[in-house]
């Protein structure tokens, strides 16, 4: 009966457990968590009444492995879907803001874009496709869609997903999915209508949470995996070294010996605990930058304003501000706030202000009344708030990431050792949690090949 340890009990630590559990349910799997919390970056609250998310608010339904798994843990009828309003989205742009259009063609028919941005968008199907390995989301976006759509959409969507700069990160490591239309249909568009052409019924996917937010997914893995697995909390993991009986985990003065080790924790921890097995590439394993930021769940206790009706907005580097975006909570998912009160969530720092979580609460609540006000017209401090600082919040993929990634995948090929998590296989949760159905898979083939 093979032991596997898997160190980090966030989403990707969670999930790679339970499909080990399931392609292998002989196995004895401990999972070892530093926080006496499980969950990593999700986590729900309520005060009074009012929910707030701490880390992610939601996941896209688009992925089958999420939506598989939600059914597994009997999440379905715990699941919501973001409301119709949420499908308005809006940009700032001169202090005002800009509903961006909900379906690509409308591009060209909204007044989203000045004439010249889309006259220079038309002629991106004429745009022959680039022959470097890699290039910077900003750069990218400049070269097919032009510097407008650059600077107004790939600029704060990056910041809204990344909550980094798009000038520092790879559009082959963060938004693959891009480079590859351009690679194998030369152009964006032309994927866009093969795309249409080869599955026309194919529904875009919608926002979805849990009824008492993203910590029920959390909850629902512990307790699926409750009597099937070991969980050791408020355990740090400092070293994992390889010997001939085995692979030895060490924490505070003791060690265990396991056949197989997977970390599913954040790049520093990851380097630190596998340096003697990856040797110089720890280094630059432990050197992933992260970015820091700021969230601010805020309850207002008073009827919403009309036209707080939508998903939210972000604002792009233009425009000067240190706040990446503002959603509109309690307008995406139904039961976020009490009746006649609303919410919003604010997201500061990242790439606009990296010591965004040394600020005050003063200071950071200073710059979300502000924004509040010039934006959103709302004159009022939130009755209820929260900041949630998360130093490192977000790992950057920057220029070469994949390059680490295959040396990384080449250095560990035939060792008992695995390594995933999102500072490798992409941020979101649904990233994640295909990245783990991949690691259950490697760790199969690899106990079948012994
Ligand atoms: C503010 C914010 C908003 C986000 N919004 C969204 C969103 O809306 N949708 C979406 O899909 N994604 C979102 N994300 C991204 C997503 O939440 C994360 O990518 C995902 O939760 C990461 O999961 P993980 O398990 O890989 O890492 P983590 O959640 O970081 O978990 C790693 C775990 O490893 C543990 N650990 C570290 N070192 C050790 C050690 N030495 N020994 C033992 N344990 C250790 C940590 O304590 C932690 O619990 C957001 C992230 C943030 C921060």
């Amino acid at each position: 009966m093979p032991s596997i340890a898997i160190i980090g009990g966030g989403v990707s630590g969670l999930t790679s457990a339970l499909y080990i559990h399931k392609a292998l349910p002989d196995c004895a799997i401990t999972l070892y968590e530093e926080d006496n919390r499980l969950g990593g970056k999700i986590k729900s609250e309520k005060q009074s009444d009012f929910l707030f998310e701490h880390g992610p608010n939601g996941f896209m339904d688009s992925r089958q492995e999420m939506l598989d798994l939600c059914e597994d843990l009997e999440l379905n009828d715990r699941m919501i879907k973001s409301n119709d309003a949420s499908a308005e989205r809006f940009i700032l742009k001169n202090g005002k803001l800009k509903r961006l259009p909900k379906k690509p063609p409308h591009i060209f028919t909204s007044n989203f874009l000045p004439l010249h941005a889309k006259l220079r968008l038309m002629c991106e199907p004429f745009i022959s496709k680039s022959g470097k390995e890699d290039e910077t989301i900003y750069e990218f976006a400049c070269r097919r869609l032009g510097k407008y759509m650059a600077d107004n959409v790939l600029d704060p969507f990056t910041s809204g997903v990344f909550g980094s700069d798009c000038r520092k990160i790879s559009i082959r490591s963060a938004f693959k999915v891009l480079r590859d239309m351009e690679q194998e249909h030369g152009s964006l568009f032309k994927a866009i209508l093969t795309k249409m052409k080869n599955s026309p019924k194919k529904k875009q996917g919608k926002l979805s949470s849990f009824k008492d937010g993203m910590e029920e997914l959390i909850i629902g893995l512990r307790k699926k995996l409750e009597d099937k697995i070991s969980f050791k909390t408020g355990v740090k993991i400092e070293k994992v070294s390889e010997s001939e009986t085995g692979c030895e985990v060490s924490y505070s003065g003791s060690s265990e010996l396991y056949d197989i080790v997977i970390t599913a924790c954040p790049a520093e921890p990851t380097g630190n605990i596998l340096q003697s097995i990856l040797g110089d590439l720890a280094g630059e394993v432990k050197n992933i930058p992260y970015t820091s930021i700021s969230v601010v769940p805020q309850g207002f206790r008073s009827p919403k304003p009309d036209h707080i009706n939508a998903f939210g907005y972000l604002i792009p580097t233009s425009e000067n501000s240190k706040v990446l975006g503002t959603l509109f909570d309690s307008c995406v998912f139904n039961g976020r706030a009490p009746e006649n009160t609303f919410s919003l969530r604010a997201m500061v720092g990242g790439g606009k202000d990296p010591d965004i979580t040394k600020k005050t609460d003063e200071e950071t609540l200073g710059l979300i009344l502000a924004e509040n006000r010039q934006t959103l017209g709302i004159e009022k401090q939130a009755d209820l708030h929260k900041i949630i600082r998360w130093q490192k919040a977000i790992p950057r993929y920057e220029l070469g990431h994949w390059k680490l990634i295959e040396k990384l995948e080449e250095l560990t090929a035939d060792k008992a050792i695995f390594v995933t998590g999102n500072a490798f296989y992409g941020v979101s949760m649904n990233d994640c949690v295909t990245a783990s159905a991949k690691i259950a898979e490697r760790v199969k083939n690899f106990l079948e090949s012994k």
